[in-house]
């Protein structure tokens, strides 16, 4: 409890992130399938882009996860007390390492993924590609991507549910600049020199191909969308992000 840091980052990390957050599967109110790129396989970890900081080990992957799960509970708590309501924590949060280890409403979660699953209401995340992945990008943007996928269980329980997939995952995006913005401001986190830049340049490096029309079903939106909603939430708290 108390204070966290996150630690300092700083690398190019575009290819990488690309790999890992295309992919990031947000399982919205349902099963609606891997997204474009799941299958890719992920960029396999190369000594020579290690940052001096990334997560190194399994062990401490998952530490930085419970660090960020903390915050978010606690975050998320005194938002829900505030307004009278009740708050469930998100029941568990889930490593896996092989595909179909884990299955979501009935169907088996791939590798190379994470995700929000509705039905059950867990994040489950495959540790082999993400400790590989983390390594490369840094230890802040796992805060980023807890508190994105905390977000869409927030969602459920505010009933919130958007006709098409990138309002629903802007809004995540927003609730995690939100979340992230709000906890740093309160002191229950405390971000370092070059952490804003590697949320700013792991955002950039997630946004949906270009080609990819904006009503798709699985869009996330652009880089320039998901970095806006981002800074919005984390500069303007959740009035910036219509929870309504
Ligand atoms: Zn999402």
């Amino acid at each position: 409890m108390g204070t966290r840091s996150v630690r300092h980052s700083r690398a190019s990390l575009a290819g990488l992130l690309a790999a890992l957050l295309v992919s990031a599967g947000c399982f919205v109110g349902g099963v609606s399938g891997p997204e474009p790129g799941a299958e890719r396989p992920a960029r396999s970890a190369d000594p020579s882009v290690t940052r001096a900081d990334g997560t190194t080990s399994v062990a401490e992957f998952a530490d930085d996860v419970a660090a960020a799960q903390a915050v978010a509970e606690r975050y998320w708590a005194a938002r829900f007390r505030e307004s009278g309501q009740r708050f469930q924590p998100i029941r568990r949060i889930t490593p896996y390492q092989r595909s179909g280890e884990v299955s979501c409403g009935g169907q088996p979660l791939p590798r190379n993924n994470a995700v929000y699953c509705s039905q059950g209401d867990f994040i489950a995340y495959d540790v082999t590609w993400s400790v590989a992945a983390f390594r490369q990008v840094g230890d802040a943007f796992v805060f980023y991507l807890l508190g994105h996928e905390y977000a869409h269980g927030i969602q459920v329980r505010l009933g919130i549910r958007y006709d098409f997939t990138i309002q629903q995952e802007l809004q995540a995006d927003c609730m995690a600049g939100a979340y992230l913005g709000d906890s740093v401001r309160s002191g229950d986190l405390t971000l370092e020199d070059g952490d804003l830049e590697e949320f700013r340049e792991g955002l950039a490096a997630v946004g949906d191909d270009p080609d990819q029309p904006w009503f798709a079903e699985g869009s996330h939106g652009t880089a320039e969308q998901r970095t806006d909603s981002f800074f919005r939430g984390y500069e303007q708290s959740l009035a910036a992000c219509d929870l309504g």
